[in-house]
């Protein structure tokens, strides 16, 4: 038999919760001897006192825009796994990022993350462009012979 702490009702010895109030029970009596249990709050539950609501701005102050940093983690990741799509995305997102950054009035961050994504993805355009120049004309060179 358990005791609940909270309405002291009787509950089956297996029980995780009081089947009157739904507190939760103890795992084990306590041993003999042993500080007696907190007593049970009667403080009511904690509720968060009424607030009128005000429009809050939709961004916190300086939050790092998010298509900064997908502008970033697109244009690195066009070289390991998504060539040259990944490199798009990412001048695109950084584009995107850093006029919604100017617009924000100071309130996004993360202009040198969607910078950076803009150029990096640049670089992997040109590095592509390069790479391809040099195939091509490996090939033309090559069948000629
Ligand atoms: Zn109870």
């Amino acid at each position: 038999m358990k005791i609940c702490p909270n309405c002291a009702s009787e509950n089956q010895d297996n029980a995780v919760f009081c089947s009157t109030c739904g507190a939760l029970l103890e795992k084990s009596e306590a041993p003999q001897g042993a500080p007696p249990p907190p007593p049970p709050t009667t403080t009511p539950a904690y509720t968060p006192p009424a607030q009128p609501y005000t429009p809050q701005p939709y961004f916190p102050p300086m939050s790092t825009d998010g298509l900064a940093v997908a502008s970033l983690a697109l244009s690195i990741a066009s070289f390991f796994f998504l060539p040259l799509i990944g490199a798009i995305l990412g001048i695109i997102f950084g584009q995107m990022s850093k006029s919604k950054i100017a617009q924000s009035k100071g309130t996004l961050g993360g202009e040198q993350l969607a910078q950076a994504g803009v150029i990096i993805g640049w670089v992997h355009i040109g590095l592509v462009i390069f790479v391809t120049i040099i195939v091509l004309v490996l090939v033309i060179v090559g069948s000629s012979m």
